[in-house]
């Protein structure tokens, strides 16, 4: 008899956008000439830059061609694409890393999700919350986050992330073996300063654990002090592995391509006491599980490094940007206490009701607006809801209409 993974069974029968999914259906039942807006799941809306779509079709054309044509790639990734990623996400930032260090994906979910193989199912983790469900889960499912009580996960240490101590994570005063961090944040919309962050990395070097580092909204980072990578803090490579996305950088969400870096100095105990090399271990494990990204994907992304590529997904970051600014300015205008929006594309509102999902459904009832109850990222998002920049401009500008005239 094969038996199944129970640790699958703790966890919530229902995603967040599947519980939000339901409630909209049934207004629409009950509503079905409303015109509903979404500002609630963090999809992208604007079509890929010219300069992707011209190297998505040329790589199409390679392939149809025997001499040009592309099976199988690296599992790491083609190095025409790591190369353009250390010339110009790193470098600049005089960060000097090396080509294997870098493991092209088809995204950053799976690589937050996956990454967790590499340490022991009884290493302790530390989460900020609220948070990106999947690093949680991910750990659910091995069995290592342990069982739910009272709406936390009882081996996974919460740092609350809240108004009240101005979106800050306080350092834990025990050891934690792996520390999750996002910044800039998702859902909260708020970026870490390079003094806070090199309180985690010194906190990581003297406890010897690792921080896996969530970059995937770095390129929305206006705030020229605010750090775009945790290896701008000395010390990191020893203790961090980064996570990035092309998804909302470059509107690749449906494209599929992001990368890890995994800095050959990080390297975890064996009980014996000896030294692996992290990046060996995460170089195994993708060669056995993964066959790479599409070599189309890995030439669009390549794009968007040239001068035109940078220039345009300039464009639509900006585009996405003026929707936050118009929304933080709307939200105050009508009293309401908003938060991130500056370096990052989500507003995160405190409801006046201090109840996310009613006030979600109020909103949902009363302007036909939706965004995602904060509760669904974690306790301490109790009380807030989430709402995403990255609609078109006149489906947001509506929004913010009818939310004016709700609210007054
Ligand atoms: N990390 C964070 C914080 C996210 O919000 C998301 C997507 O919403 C991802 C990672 C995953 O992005 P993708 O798999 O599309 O690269």
């Amino acid at each position: 008899m094969a038996l199944v993974n129970e640790h699958f069974l703790k966890l919530p029968n229902n995603y967040l956008f599947a519980d939000i999914a339901k409630k909209v259906n049934a207004f629409k039942v009950m509503q079905p000439k409303a015109e509903i807006i979404s500002l609630g799941i963090g999809d992208v809306t604007q079509p890929l830059a010219p300069v992707v779509i011209e190297a998505m079709h040329k790589a199409v054309d390679e392939m149809s061609v025997q001499a040009s044509f592309r099976g199988y790639g690296p599992e790491q990734g083609y190095d025409f694409l790591r190369q353009a990623i250390l010339d110009n996400d790193f470098l600049p930032r005089g960060i000097h890393l090396d080509i294997d260090e870098i493991f092209i994906n088809d995204g950053a979910k799976s690589d937050t999700g996956n990454i967790q193989e590499l340490i022991r199912w009884d290493n302790s983790i530390g989460v900020t919350d609220p948070i990106y469900p999947v690093y949680i889960d991910s750990n659910v499912m091995i069995g290592r986050a342990g069982v739910v009580e009272d709406g936390k996960w009882s081996n996974v240490l919460y740092m609350p992330c809240t108004a009240e101590n101005n979106f800050t994570p306080q350092i834990p005063e025990h050891r934690v073996d792996v520390v999750y961090l996002c910044y800039p944040n998702n859902p909260t919309g708020t970026v870490i300063s390079k003094q806070e962050l090199r309180k985690w990395v010194n906190y990581a070097l003297k406890n010897d654990s690792i921080i896996f580092y969530d970059a995937a909204y770095q390129a929305f980072i206006t705030d020229p002090s605010v750090p775009h990578s945790i290896y701008e803090i000395r010390g990191a490579r020893k203790c961090a592995i980064e996570f990035h996305s092309f998804s909302k950088t470059a509107g690749f969400t449906g494209v599929r391509c992001g990368y890890t870096v995994v800095p050959k100095e990080l390297t975890a105990a064996t009980i014996g006491g000896e030294r692996i090399e992290l990046n060996r271990l995460w170089n195994r494990r993708q060669c056995t599980k993964f066959n790479g990204t599409s070599y189309i994907s890995q030439r669009a992304a390549e794009a968007i490094y040239t001068p035109d590529g940078k220039k345009q997904i300039q464009q639509t970051i900006d585009y996405y940007m003026q929707n936050a600014k118009l929304m933080l300015s709307t939200f105050r205008k009508l009293g309401f206490e908003v938060y991130g929006g500056e370096n990052a594309p989500y507003i995160w509102l405190k409801t006046t009701n201090g109840n996310s999902w009613k006030f979600f459904e109020e909103l949902l009832y009363g302007a036909n607006v939706v965004c995602t109850p904060g509760v669904g990222f974690g306790p301490s998002g109790e009380g807030y809801v989430r709402f995403t920049a990255f609609g078109s401009h006149e489906k947001t500008q509506e929004a913010l209409q009818r939310i004016e005239k709700w609210s007054v």
